[in-house]
């Protein structure tokens, strides 16, 4: 396994991080999770734009421009001879002295990891999953804005840990004013009545690439969308209910506490979003591999 670290190639045992890098020592630092099919990467501009925009939110430098990276990730899809991939880029604040000023670390540190894409179980999309509500809120926005995607993930870890320990796929969490949010790594949808919901960007959520070409393929198919504030009693009498990454697309919820939502089966318009996603996949992909475009 060949990663990219600070400006070369390596092999996976000679990948090492200072323990005096701020991500390691802070959590200082912002990543992004990609995924590529058949080398091409999905919403490349997206997740480059984001990534700088993480960056610029927690006042860091990267030591690329966003042009740079295209090229950069299809080498590393290259050298690991993988078409189907997971990347993930991680850009930390970089090795310094011991302290929290960022002025101690002069350069950051910019690592690329392809691998194989985690295969999720073919029952997670036949059946739907099982979440919980966590009793841990997501971060207030006015505290460590959820927006940025950084490397400080303690808050979705503690809630994860909740839902492994209840047996549940992940939780969903509550924001502090006690509004659906979002779950650990992905963002929620419901159905009610035919409408099509989802926790607006002010609930305090990441905004997430995948529930923007959800929200954009459900208008283009002239379902009524909302983005808005919703209750875990909203969640609880909706029809359907799924969930949003680039990896695993759209996830079905078939409970939440226990508690079957709908059927307690995938629903007809969350298979039918799925399908059209597949459908429409190509226009969301590289057109050429190593580029923007
Ligand atoms: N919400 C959180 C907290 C996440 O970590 C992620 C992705 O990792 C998402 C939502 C979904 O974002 P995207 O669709 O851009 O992958």
């Amino acid at each position: 396994m060949w990663i990219y670290l600070n400006k070369r190639f390596v092999p996976r045992e000679q990948a090492l991080v200072s323990v005096l890098d701020h991500g390691f020592l802070y959590g200082d630092g912002v990543y992004e999770t990609l995924r590529a099919y058949g080398g091409r990467i999905f919403m490349v501009r997206q997740h480059l734009e984001r990534l700088e925009r993480s960056a610029r939110l927690i006042g860091l430098q990267p030591p690329l421009a966003m042009e740079e990276f295209p090229p950069l990730l299809a080498e590393a899809m290259r050298r690991n001879e993988l078409a189907d991939a997971y990347i993930r880029i991680t850009l930390s604040r970089g090795e310094g002295a011991i302290g929290l000023d960022p002025a101690l670390c002069p350069s950051p540190t910019l690592a690329i990891i392809v691998q194989p894409l985690p295969a999720y179980p073919a029952r997670y999309y036949d059946e739907g999953v099982p979440l919980i509500i966590s009793r841990t809120r997501r971060n207030l926005a006015e505290a460590l804005p959820p927006v940025i995607k950084s490397l400080n993930f303690l808050n979705n870890i503690l809630a994860k840990r909740e839902a492994t320990a209840a047996g549940a796929y992940d939780a969903l969490m509550l924001n502090a004013a006690g509004h659906v949010a979002e779950c650990t790594t992905s963002n929620v949808f419901f159905v009610r009545r035919g409408r099509l919901c989802t926790p607006s960007l002010a609930c305090g959520i990441l905004d997430g690439i995948t529930r923007n070409v959800v929200l954009r393929l459900a208008k283009a198919e002239k379902l009524d969308c909302d983005e808005d504030v919703y209750r875990e009693a909203d969640l609880f009498a909706a029809d359907e209910c799924f969930l949003t990454n680039t990896t695993m697309e759209l996830m079905p919820v078939r409970t939440i506490n226990d508690q079957p939502i709908g059927s307690g089966k995938p629903g007809s318009l969350t298979q039918s979003l799925h399908r059209a996603f597949r459908a429409h996949l190509p226009d969301y992909l590289q057109q050429r591999p190593g580029t923007l475009e």
